[in-house]
C-alpha cells in the first residue's frame, strides 16, 4: 500500500492506471476510520475486482465546516487509519494537506467552488449553510485527482449521496456512484467518527435516533400518517432524553428528496439530534 500526499502525484498514478485500463474504485473519507468506512472499501474492491485499484482519501475538508463547528477538534489518527486500510487491501491512501488542496486560499487566490442549488437547501443544508458547497467542491476536486471509475458513499449521509449523484449527472463526471448501507453498532447507533465525542452517559442517549426511526416505522407499517403528527411524536420522544435536542426530522421521497406531507412505506426519514454538544444524524427508508 502506498501513502500519497501531493495531489499531483496522486493524479499521475491514477492517470497511469487509466491509460493501462486499470479500474479505479474510490472511497473519500475524513479519516478516523470505522467499520462503516471499511464496508465502503470492501464494496469498492468488489466493484473493481482484484485487478483494479482501491484508493481511500483521508482529508478533513475545512470548507465543509461552518465557523462554529468542530473542524479543529475533529478526531484524527492517521497511523491507525493507514493500518486499517492496509489490512483492508487498499492500494493507495491519499492524504493531501490544506495547502495542497486549497493553494493560495489564505491570500484570496482560491475562488472556485461547485454548488448544487436545490437538494442542498433543506435538512443538513438548512442547518449547516456552507456544508454542501464544501462537500461538492472537495468531491469534485477529488474526482479530478483520483480519476475513479466507481466511487462509494455511505447511506448514513443520505442527502450527501443524493447531492453527489446530482452533481455527477449535471456536470458529466465519468464516475459511477454507489451508495452502501449504513453500518451500526450493536445497539443500533450508526457508526460515526463523531461518536468518539460521546463520553460517559452521553453514549447510551445516542440510541434515541434509532428509537425515533423505529417509532415512526411502527406507526406507518399499516397506514399512512401525517408528517406533522409523526414529527410531534419524534419531538416528544427526544424531549424525554435529557442530553438530546432535536435539530430536524424530515420525511421525503428517497430519490428526489421532495418533502412528504403524508408518510407511508417507501418514504424516507432523516433526522439530526444534538446529544450534548455532538450533532448526530441518521436516516432510513420506512
Ligand atoms: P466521513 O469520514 O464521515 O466523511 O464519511 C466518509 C464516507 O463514509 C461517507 O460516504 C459516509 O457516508 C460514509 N459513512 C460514514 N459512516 C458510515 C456508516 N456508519 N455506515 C456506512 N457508511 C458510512
Amino acid at each position: 500500500m502506498r501513502i500519497v500526499k501531493p495531489p499531483s502525484a496522486m493524479q499521475r498514478i491514477a492517470g497511469q492506471w487509466r491509460r493501462s485500463s486499470v479500474r479505479i474504485g474510490f472511497v473519500p473519507t475524513m479519516g478516523y476510520l470505522h467499520e462503516g468506512h471499511l464496508s465502503l472499501v470492501r464494496e469498492a474492491r468488489r466493484r473493481v475486482g482484484r485487478s483494479g485499484k482501491v484508493v481511500v482519501s483521508i482529508y478533513v475538508n475545512p470548507t465543509q465546516f461552518g465557523p462554529a463547528e468542530d473542524l479543529s477538534r475533529y478526531p484524527r489518527d492517521l497511523a491507525r487509519d493507514c493500518k486499517l486500510c492496509r489490512e483492508a487491501g487498499v492500494d493507495v491512501v491519499f492524504v493531501p494537506t490544506d495547502a495542497q488542496m486549497y493553494p493560495g486560499k489564505e491570500a484570496g487566490r482560491y475562488s472556485t467552488y461547485v454548488v448544487e442549488e436545490t437538494l442542498s437547501q433543506q435538512m443538513e443544508g438548512a442547518s449547516r449553510p456552507v456544508h454542501f458547497r464544501g462537500v461538492t467542491t472537495i468531491v469534485a476536486k477529488l474526482f479530478n485527482i483520483v480519476l475513479p471509475d466507481v466511487a462509494v458513499f455511505g447511506a448514513k449521509d443520505w442527502q450527501q449521496a443524493a447531492i453527489i449523484k446530482r452533481m455527477v449527472a449535471n456536470l458529466n463526471f465519468p464516475v459511477k456512484i454507489i451508495v452502501a448501507p449504513t453500518v451500526r453498532e450493536s445497539d443500533g447507533v450508526a457508526m460515526s467518527s463523531r461518536n468518539k465525542y460521546l463520553i460517559g452517559d452521553l453514549r447510551p442517549q445516542a440510541t434515541v435516533l434509532g428509537r425515533a426511526i423505529k417509532l415512526v416505522q411502527q406507526n406507518v407499517a399499516r397506514k399512512t400518517v401525517s408528517a406533522a403528527k409523526l414529527r410531534e411524536q419524534v419531538r416528544q420522544l427526544i424531549h424525554k432524553v435529557p442530553a438530546a435536542r432535536l435539530d430536524y426530522v424530515e420525511f421525503f421521497d428517497p430519490d428526489t428528496l421532495i418533502p412528504a406531507r403524508t408518510v407511508g412505506r417507501g418514504i424516507h426519514i432523516a433526522l439530526a439530534v444534538f446529544v450534548g454538544k455532538t450533532r448526530l444524524i441518521d436516516n432510513a427508508r420506512l
